[in-house]
């Protein structure tokens, strides 16, 4: 799973996407691009016509505007029902979310110091904006009028069954039915959590920051790539310092307990990068911990659930938490034993080195990469060539035509943010127009690292009339040079598969609602799309259509297509049972039914001896830097990584057994899942795209860790 691929989705009014026809300019707000129909090819972003002075007037006036349409809603006359009061506020803001939609994403992929002091400034604005209508007992009042009126008359559509219920529960599972002291309660739980979540991160980055490993003698830089030794260099340069320094970010920290001979730094750094947030300092996240799990649970128990991983579950394809201790259980089962086989061969390969030490944690990584070398003898540098971005876009293109029947036309009418961008128009098989789509590679100083998709304009009706979307995949691909194209790593190959597949979802949409339009589902469904992609990216037939020598203009060899397939099963037991430590420890601190008093190590410890495999580190900790659930979104929903990973290959099972390019089972994974968004249940969803709930033999078997299998 990449953690660098992600969705962007549009959090600002808290949940409803709202749109509405009606446009209150005032004077300030004259000849605001922003807010004036685009006149431009499919009504797409003029970008060329906007600036930053345009950003804030049009906020001001967008929000004005939303909060009389909410006015309307509340004080409209008649009695509540679906039309004037569900699909009215699903209408509502749309003008805000316009407006947000581009600024937001102009943030992450061309920003500049204007456009974040004007993040800063709007942000509150657009949080008020959310509590006016998720806090509004009056409109909360209608709504659920409406939901008590239609339990005993039902004459509403599946979609508008499913949008009523959103909507509901948008108002409920932010507290809307406690009373009194309750809510009040409720109120004061959420914004304690919001300062501990921020709390929690400030230390992780600091601890993370304040760390560096100096060396000074350059043979402290042995077994170092040269890449790596010479960021090291530059990094000492500008904090003038001689030598080299190196950190407990990623791209320093890895690939020193990766390749580093010296044993003794490779030991201080992993304690340096084990013992964040859990070190006797001020910014120790032991407390925080505790009292985030503690206030999650009472929130949660506010609500009626038993615990914070069921009030989050509700709203997930896993619904329980049994039901995910029983996947990761299950998970572990299959995959320690192939685990424990692999920390073996490590030892084995090490003690052939002449290392005959207990393997500690600092080893794992250092010898294991001396054993895949010996074993695959494949580097980034060997398939590069091969992977060309152009002929691996139009080879994406080309399998989304095979499949789909889908085709792409560069139309240079369509306005861009930035001239390196690549504008499409979308075609489907009939020749009807799909979508907009936006294509933006390679880095600048104003965007974000990493990679992922998002839209200008989600897919939906109006008065019946279909308005396709406008979506986008941006990336940070290496540059071309004068004397080279872009060449991509066979990593990058699938992030590009990844993010195209989240793009598809996007642009293959056909639902009624803006707010169940495409990747708007469940968070342990929205990579299925994505991910399923990525595995054209491991079938041979594929490879060989994409992969030519930039120079010569042969095809990869199938030695090295097969290394690639190989290598990516190496070690993959112990990558599993390491994702599950995670997932288990995540279930265990939410799942909890009493606060937790005694040393967070312990409960960890604890939760994650299961799938433990190393001798005890004292002061290791990993929940005291586990941001992704004490600082995102990830709370009771690590575990979505693997299970994302079982819906992908238990889907694309169905693909290797009709064949990969098969049009039949394409047709049925677009309209029963691709088209759908989040109109329906996604275990729904998926059953009738593949016949039964999904199965973890496909992964197994895809990762190599089945024992041994005939294979039809
Ligand atoms: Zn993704």
């Amino acid at each position: 799973m990449k953690n660098t691929s992600l969705i962007r989705v549009l959090v600002f009014a808290g949940a409803l996407t709202i749109l509405s026809s009606c446009k209150n300019a005032t004077n300030m707000t004259d000849n605001n691009p922003l807010l004036e129909s685009f006149n431009t090819p499919h009504q797409s972003a003029p970008f060329d016509k906007i600036s930053e002075v345009h950003y804030m007037p049009a906020f001001k006036s967008a929000l004005e505007t939303g909060r009389n349409e909410i006015k309307a809603i509340i004080e409209n006359p008649e009695p509540p029902d679906y039309t004037n009061t569900i699909e009215a506020l699903e209408h509502a803001g749309r003008l805000l979310t316009r407006v947000s939609t581009i600024f937001f994403n102009l943030n992450s992929a061309e920003t500049n110091e204007e456009i974040q002091a004007i993040a800063r400034e709007v942000s509150p604005l657009l949080s008020d904006y959310s509590n006016d209508i998720w806090l509004n007992h009056q409109l909360f009042d209608r709504v659920k009028t409406v939901f008590e009126t239609n339990q005993t008359n039902n004459r509403l559509t599946k979609e508008q069954l499913k949008l009523l219920d959103n909507t509901y529960k948008g108002f409920t599972r932010r507290g809307a039915l406690l009373d009194g002291d309750k809510k009040a309660r409720y109120r004061e739980i959420s914004s304690e959590l919001a300062q501990l979540s921020l709390q929690f991160g400030e230390n992780v980055l600091a601890e993370t920051n304040d760390f560096t490993l100096h060396i000074s003698d350059e043979k402290d830089l042995s077994g170092l790539p040269e890449a790596v030794v010479e960021a090291a260099a530059q990094l000492a340069g500008e904090k003038n310092k001689e030598g080299w320094l190196f950190t407990l970010h990623f791209p320093s920290y890895n690939p020193f307990m990766k390749y580093a001979d010296n044993r003794a730094l490779r030991e201080k750094m992993f304690r340096a990068y084990t013992t964040r947030g859990n070190q006797p300092n001020g910014r120790n996240n032991n407390e925080i911990i505790q009292k985030t799990v503690a206030l999650r649970l009472e929130k949660a128990q506010l609500l009626g659930y038993p615990n914070h991983a069921d009030y989050v579950l509700a709203e997930r394809m896993a619904k329980t938490p049994d039901r995910v201790n029983e996947f990761l259980n299950e998970l572990l089962v299959s995959s320690l034993p192939f685990a424990q086989k692999e920390m073996e061969e490590v030892k084995a390969y090490a003690q052939k080195l002449g290392f005959n030490e207990p393997l500690q944690r600092w080893d794992f990584a250092y010898y294991s990469e001396k054993l895949k070398s010996s074993r695959f003898d494949l580097s980034d540098e060997m398939t590069k060539p091969y992977f060309q971005l152009s002929k691996v876009k139009q080879g994406i293109f080309d399998l989304t035509n095979r499949l789909w029947g889908i085709t792409y036309k560069p139309n240079p009418e369509i306005p861009v943010y930035n001239k390196e961008v690549e504008a499409f128009e979308v075609f489907d098989e009939d020749g009807s127009f799909l979508a907009v789509l936006y294509l933006d590679f390679f880095p600048r100083p104003g965007k974000q690292g990493g990679a992922w998709m998002t839209s200008y304009r989600e897919q939906h009706l109006e008065n019946g009339h279909d308005v396709r979307p406008h979506i986008s995949v941006v990336t940070n691909f290496t540059r071309p040079t004068p004397t080279r194209p872009s060449l991509l790593t066979y990593n990058e190959v699938t992030t590009f598969l990844h993010e195209f597949g989240h793009a598809l979802h996007g642009m293959l949409s056909r639902v009624t609602y803006e707010s169940m339009a495409g990747t708007s589902v469940y968070r342990d469904f929205v990579e299925l799309p994505s991910q399923i992609m990525e595995n054209w990216a491991r079938q041979e037939e594929w490879l060989h259509q994409v992969a030519v020598h930039y120079q010569t203009g042969n095809p990869i060899p199938s030695q090295l297509v097969d290394k690639i397939i190989a290598s990516a099963n190496f070690q993959s037991g112990y990558a599993t049972v390491r994702q599950l430590s995670f997932g288990l420890n995540d279930m265990a601190w939410h799942t909890i039914s009493h606060p937790v008093n005694e040393e967070v190590c312990t409960f960890e410890e604890k939760a994650m001896a299961p799938t433990e495999l190393f001798p005890k580190v004292e002061g290791s900790c990993m929940s005291t830097a586990f941001s992704h659930i004490f600082d995102g979104g990830y709370a009771a929903g690590y575990y979505g990584y693997k299970w994302a990973e079982v819906l992908d290959a238990d889907a694309f099972d169905l693909f290797k057994k009709n064949g990969i390019f098969d049009r039949e089972t394409a047709r049925s994974f677009r309209s029963n899942i691709l088209e759908k968004g989040g109109t329906d249940d996604p275990m729904t969803l998926y059953v009738n795209f593949r016949g039964h709930e999904p199965s973890i033999e496909p992964l197994l078997e895809r990762n190599g860790l089945v024992v041994s299998r005939n294979k039809d």
